[in-house]
């Protein structure tokens, strides 16, 4: 009941279309190399040698957000996932039931559109990529395990497993919101497992901050909490 699911990439490209038809330029594959703050808005410098200057400027860059900003508020955690080969029919699962075990660590599971089990979790702390890619072997395999013991009258032959990085913070809030270093411009970062939740609280609290509106939930999310 209060779960969903997305095509993040149906989403994204939905939502990006919907900007377009509003008068949005959208400009992917560059980065921005720099950050010049002015007095009236923010200059920034791309990898394309282009200059694109602003009056205001939202930092939503996941976890390279803290690059940009001096106090360290997030820490890095990786995360893994497998999905199986799909299976001949959907009535193996109940319904389209999403699962999200509440301990730590957790583990998530769902099924997707072509009958595959997917299954996540066995988090660690860090994000180096060395070790990372050292430790996959064995999270799959720590994956699979988990998955027989819950389920062990299902099948579950691996086809593909992965690893990812995400950013959490100390009190499993995001930050939302603006630093005296940098003015002119708002950050929306630190969402950890939970971006869909919190990149849309993100977006509409920096859009009332846009409007000078206030919101009552602004100093949870601020970075003077
Ligand atoms: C394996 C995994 C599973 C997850 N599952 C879920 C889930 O089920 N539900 C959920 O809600 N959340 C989930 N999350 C968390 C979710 O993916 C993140 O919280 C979310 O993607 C963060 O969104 P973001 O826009 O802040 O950052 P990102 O999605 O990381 O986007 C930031 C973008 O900024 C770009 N960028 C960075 N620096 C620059 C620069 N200098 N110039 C230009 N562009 C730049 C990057 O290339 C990137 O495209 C999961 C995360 C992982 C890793």
């Amino acid at each position: 009941e209060d779960g969903a699911e997305a095509d993040a990439y149906r989403i994204t490209h939905l939502l990006l279309a919907a900007c377009i038809k509003m008068g949005a330029t959208v400009i992917d594959n560059t980065e921005v190399l720099d950050i010049l703050h002015k007095k009236n808005g923010v200059e920034l410098t791309t990898s394309t040698g282009c200059t694109v200057k602003a009056k205001k400027l939202v930092i939503a860059c996941g976890y390279e957000s803290q690059r940009y900003i001096p106090k360290q508020v997030q820490q890095l955690q990786t995360t893994f996932a497998i999905v199986s080969e799909p299976h001949k029919t959907k009535d193996f699962w109940y319904k389209n039931a999403l699962i999200w075990e509440t301990r730590k660590p957790y583990l998530y599971l769902r099924t997707t559109d072509d009958n595959r089990i997917l299954l996540g979790g066995k988090d660690v702390q860090g994000s180096d990529p060395d070790r990372r890619n050292h430790l996959l072997p064995r999270k799959t395999k720590d994956l699979e395990k988990s998955f027989c013991d819950l389920f062990p009258s299902l099948s579950f032959k691996t086809d593909f497993e992965w690893a990812g990085t995400f950013a959490s913070t100390k009190d499993g809030l995001p930050y939302i919101g603006s630093i005296p270093e940098r003015p002119h411009t708002y950050f929306a970062l630190g969402f950890g497992g939970n971006g869909i939740t919190f990149s849309m609280i993100a977006a509409t609290m920096i859009r009332e901050m846009l409007e000078k509106k206030k919101n009552a939930d602004s100093d949870i999310f601020s970075f003077n909490r």
